[in-house]
């Protein structure tokens, strides 16, 4: 059996709700769908787990918002009138919102309850659609299928026990449909996961059951080897291992939380990426341990806004400690530190710049001047830095000099470099105002002949 997972933008309004009912149909090893909130219909258009989020804060601050309730329902009308559904669900959706209403949960709690009503109300009126449509299909929530999690409120972690509880789904007759984004505590409170966290729920059903593939649905062709905001019609990635996936995913790569594929990941259960609005395009699969890819680089990723902190000191290399009491500083300002390439009289120790402000980071350079005796400390601000990932690198040879040499030839500095162990990855710091130029010549580099190729094909 397959868990198919639907995100927002999949679900945002009938036309497409009609997308998930054929895709659903056309498999029937698909039995467990799990569905998000309903999403933007277009760019402007706000989400309903946003609108939620308002409803609730302006509860909690005491000026209950009638007229986003309005715009929340009426999207749930337009659903269920547009797909003709002829069920009390819509009364009972309203009801939902009269008891919140009258609801005195402390505010995270009522927050989180808000939040999971997106997902809870979409499966209910999906499940109904499914079923009016010769499909037999059955809502079930967290509650009743004991997805236990932490008492964690927006940010709630699955139980271990909680595996076990849902392996039962996979007895179910009828097509389930399961609400995304949230599970139970031990005593019952509704408590969500992070933002976009339907994924983790698929994630956990397909363990639970232990699925012969975990299908995630969303509205890309599949996962891009770069990304399409900073190279023109970049390829798609057939295969894709696990740490890949996490490695990309660090410098920006944002289709999912990585972590919300664990769980699946762990069991061995392979995640298909798919697009509802072209269900036919092959897709990406990501897969535990090294896959054979054809191209030694799988996918480069860039992330911008990193804050590097040089410091220089004569002899660092010989002064026991020294590297302990600088981290030391980063520590105490409670900075979290990325990376810290080092040389032999100085070291490089790189952050996120939205984790330090201006003030943070004067006192650090100060810190490490005055007690660390630093003969240079200085941060700047603007640093980018670019991910090449591939689990074929380990085996090539000279795969650093054309990436070197593609950055000369745009006539880019490399600020830094850094290769782990595991060569599954290689990272280069330049500044970030050279991100786009740099990462456009690498994709022609790594994948320029894909490219040329797709296009003789056609
Ligand atoms: N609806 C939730 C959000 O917008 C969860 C999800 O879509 O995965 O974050």
């Amino acid at each position: 059996m397959k868990v198919i997972k639907f995100g927002g933008s999949s679900l945002a309004n009938s036309q497409q709700i009609k997308k998930v009912f054929q895709i659903v149909q056309a498999d029937s090893d698909r039995r467990i769908v799990v569905v998000s909130a309903p999403g933007k219909r277009h760019s402007d258009d706000e989400k309903v787990t946003d609108l939620l989020i308002q409803l609730a804060t302006s509860q909690i601050e005491g000026k209950y918002n009638e007229a986003v309730l309005e715009v929340i329902l009426e999207r749930y009308q337009e659903i269920y009138d547009e797909l003709q559904l002829n069920s009390d669900v819509m009364n009972n959706i309203r009801q939902h919102f009269a008891t919140l209403k009258e609801s005195n949960l402390e505010p995270a709690y009522l927050m989180d309850a808000y939040k999971a009503s997106g997902e809870d109300n979409n499966a209910k009126l999906i499940a109904d659609y499914f079923t009016k449509e010769g499909l037999p299909a059955k809502y079930i929530s967290p509650k009743e299928a004991n997805l236990f999690v932490s008492d964690t409120p927006g940010n709630a972690q699955v139980l271990e026990e909680a595996y076990k509880e849902l392996e039962y789904l996979q007895l179910e007759k009828d097509i389930i449909v399961f609400p995304g984004f949230f599970g139970v505590t031990k005593d019952g409170k509704v408590v969500t996961f992070s933002r976009g966290g339907s994924d983790i729920t698929g994630s956990i059903l397909a363990n639970a059951v232990s699925a012969e593939e975990y299908e995630n649905f969303t509205d890309v062709d599949a996962i891009f080897v770069a990304s399409p905001k900073l190279v023109h019609k970049p390829i798609g990635i057939d295969v894709l291992s696990y740490t890949e996936m996490r490695e990309l995913s660090y410098a920006g790569f944002s289709v999912f939380h990585t972590e919300a594929l664990l769980p699946a990941i762990k069991k061995g259960i392979p995640v298909h990426v798919c697009n509802t609005n072209n269900p036919s395009a092959k897709g990406t699969y990501i897969m535990k341990g090294k896959v054979n890819s054809p191209s030694i680089i799988s996918g480069i990723a860039s992330s911008s806004g990193f804050v590097s902190v040089y410091i220089q000191k004569y002899l660092m290399n010989h002064e026991i400690g020294f590297l302990r009491k600088t981290l030391q500083l980063f520590e105490d300002e409670g900075v979290s530190v990325e990376h810290i390439p080092t040389g032999i009289d100085d070291a490089t120790i790189i952050i996120r710049g939205e984790d330090a402000t201006d003030e943070i980071l004067d006192r650090i350079v100060h810190r490490l001047k005055v007690e660390l005796n630093a003969d240079e400390a200085h941060y700047e601000r603007g640093l980018c830095l670019i991910m090449l990932v591939g689990e074929g690198m380990v085996s090539m040879v000279g795969t650093t000099a054309r990436v070197a040499s593609t950055l000369a030839r745009e006539q880019i500095n490399i600020e830094l470099y850094n290769q782990g162990v595991s060569e599954v990855s290689m990272m280069f710091g330049i500044r970030e105002e050279y991100e786009k130029r740099a990462i456009q010549a690498l994709y022609d580099e790594f994948f320029g002949e894909e490219v040329e190729y797709e296009v003789v094909d056609k």
